[in-house]
């Protein structure tokens, strides 16, 4: 037996959603945005200086902190930056969950959270969801390292009031409250304004679903300067220059187009709204989403057949082989042509069983 062996940290890693690249593919799986980024970020790539690729990228991310600043009416010292939301979630939960007791966060959510949790050491209670997939807040009440929620929730779709937000947040000064926001924009009820009524409260929000820039790898947190610098300090202590020039300068543009978001925003809420009926049509139920994405659960036939047989088809949506969500697929919402072929093939697929 080789001695390193003994010393490795091994951890059961989270599995991402299958990327395949096949010409005529219907990519529902992964919750991206259907239409392309901003042409002002087309703009921005096309002009963007390679030459200066020699230099180290600034620390800050200043310019894009400043965009995103802007964007929400905030200072650019309440604003971290990172390699998508992913990178500053792991930062945040490194930087504030470093008590004895447990951080929580429902069974059924985000299933990066326990992940990072057991890469470093967190202890973590789930909560179970109700039958509804709605949070019941007197699990919050207790004793705790720190809280996270995802709002609305990934995979359910679920969006929880500002009223229950700030109700778990009033039981739970002591600790930090991270928000993640991943999916707010389709929603539109984010809770960033709570993080000036409470220093305890942490926003994060991504460029990867609303902003269409799932490739780049932006993600961002808003709160109070104490936790911003408090998050700073970890992240130099790690990686001092997270964000490429290339990545601050797609960003900045990103934030700065508001009409092509609110635009494309939108346009995938209208087609989620007619795909929910057409899905009940066709004898699925879900919660309601407030999200990219529909996650439901067919009556009568099973969701491993579904998925195999839209697979067969070259449509790719999400299955999760997990307790209590295993009869139930995660179906990104795509343009309204992509979702008009989806539910045709799925019709036949439902009718043949
Ligand atoms: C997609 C997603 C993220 C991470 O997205 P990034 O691409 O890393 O910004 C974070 N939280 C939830 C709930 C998500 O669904």
């Amino acid at each position: 037996m080789k001695s390193w062996k003994d010393n490795l940290r091994t951890i059961e890693p989270y599995i991402p959603g299958e990327q395949p690249d096949l010409p005529d593919m219907v990519k529902l799986n992964t919750n991206e945005n259907p239409y392309p980024p901003s042409p002002r970020v087309i703009q921005a790539i096309k002009e963007f200086d390679a030459g200066s690729l020699r230099l180290y990228p600034d620390p800050s991310s200043k310019v894009l902190a400043d965009a995103i600043a802007k964007t929400y009416n905030i200072n650019n010292n309440q604003v971290f930056t990172g390699v998508g939301s992913d990178d500053v979630l792991a930062i945040a939960f490194m930087t504030f969950f470093n008590s004895n007791k447990p951080i929580l966060f429902p069974d059924i959510t985000y299933s990066f959270y326990d992940v990072w949790a057991r890469l470093f050491g967190i202890p973590y209670i789930r909560p179970a969801l109700d039958g509804s997939f709605h949070i019941n807040a007197k699990d919050y009440y207790r004793e705790n390292g720190g809280v996270v929620i995802s709002n609305p929730n990934a995979p359910t779709g679920v969006c929880q009031s500002i009223d229950f937000l700030r109700d778990i947040i009033e039981h739970n000064r002591d600790v930090v409250v991270i928000i993640d926001e991943a999916y707010i924009d389709f929603s539109g009820k984010s809770a960033l304004f709570l993080t000036k009524e409470y220093d305890n409260v942490l926003i994060i929000q991504t460029c990867s679903k609303s902003r269409s820039l799932a490739g780049m790898r932006i993600g961002y947190a808003m709160g109070n300067l104490e936790l911003i610098k408090a998050m700073d300090d970890v992240r130099f202590s790690f990686n001092s220059y997270p964000m490429t020039r290339l990545s601050v300068a797609a960003g900045a543009a990103a934030m700065q187009d508001t009409a092509y978001f609110t635009e494309t925003t939108d346009k995938i809420i209208k087609t989620r709204e007619w795909t929910k009926k057409e899905l009940k049509r066709l004898g699925f139920t879900f919660a309601d989403s407030e999200t990219n994405f529909i996650f439901a659960t067919h009556q009568s036939v099973n969701a491993t057949i579904i998925f195999n047989k839209l697979k067969e088809k070259h449509i790719f949506v999400r299955h999760f082989n997990a307790p209590r969500i295993d009869n139930y697929l995660r179906i990104s919402i795509g343009t309204q042509e992509e979702m008009k072929y989806f539910i045709s093939e799925l019709e036949k697929i439902i009718t043949d069983q």
